[in-house]
């Protein structure tokens, strides 16, 4: 009974821990889910928000899928995940969306923010618009993807922001070599895609006629 009553007053006074994914999520898959999970447990977080890329200024060199239809996917997604919400605050602003910036609408004071990428995402990181400012507003958690090479934490973005290693958690997860440029590809050639899909997404996709061409 005491230590019920302890543990209900150091929920209490313990600082809520928020994650934020983002991406393109074009389609979500089951990597984003591990990883979402992996950072939830290893950083005791309370929730995870998927925070859906609007104008993703870094892929524009192909057709994005509408983001009506990529929030509904993710909503799909995690529907079974009590700890997971998808925000759409980037779908909502008008032009490119900068993570430094979503990320200084989200956070709360009183609040400890992680944001939560894999090692492509942050060895890009150095091209980002204001890398300092990210990790002003949140911890790194980061999980390597299979096939990668070379260290974690890239020179560049040691240039950009000098004690970048301070603010980074490296979160594990089981590799899973899975993209979403891979899933359109399979789709495009009629190839299943159990593996790597919800179910429920792939409905969408196939409701849609998504990644035919
Ligand atoms: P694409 O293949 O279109 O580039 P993607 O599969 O990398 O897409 P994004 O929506 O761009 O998916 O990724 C969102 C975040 O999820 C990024 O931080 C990315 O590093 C991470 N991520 C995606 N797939 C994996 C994976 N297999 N393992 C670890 N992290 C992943």
């Amino acid at each position: 009974m005491g230590g019920v009553t302890a543990a209900a007053a150091a929920s209490r006074t313990e600082r809520p821990r928020v994650g934020v994914l983002g991406g393109t999520f074009d389609p979500p898959h089951r990597a984003h889910l591990a990883l979402a999970a992996a950072a939830r447990e290893a950083l005791r977080l309370d929730r995870v928000l998927f925070v859906v890329a609007g104008d993703p200024w870094r892929k524009s060199d192909r057709q994005v899928t509408p983001a009506a239809l990529r929030v509904e996917m993710v909503r799909a997604a995690i529907a079974p995940l009590a700890w997971a919400e998808v925000s759409t605050v980037e779908v909502d602003r008008e032009g490119p969306s900068y993570t430094a910036e979503t990320l200084e609408a989200l956070v709360r004071p009183g609040e400890d923010w992680w944001f939560i990428l894999g090692a492509d995402a942050l060895a890009d990181m150095p091209a980002w618009r204001e890398p300092r400012r990210i990790v002003a507003s949140a911890r790194l958690a980061v999980a390597r993807r299979p096939r990668a090479v070379g260290p974690l934490v890239p020179a560049a973005l040691r240039e950009v922001v000098p004690d970048v290693e301070s603010r980074i958690d490296e979160v594990e997860m089981p590799p899973l070599d899975i993209s979403a440029t891979d899933i359109r590809e399979r789709i495009r050639r009629g190839a299943a895609t159990d593996a790597p899909l919800p179910p429920v997404v792939r409905e969408v996709i196939d409701r849609e006629g998504l990644y035919r061409e």
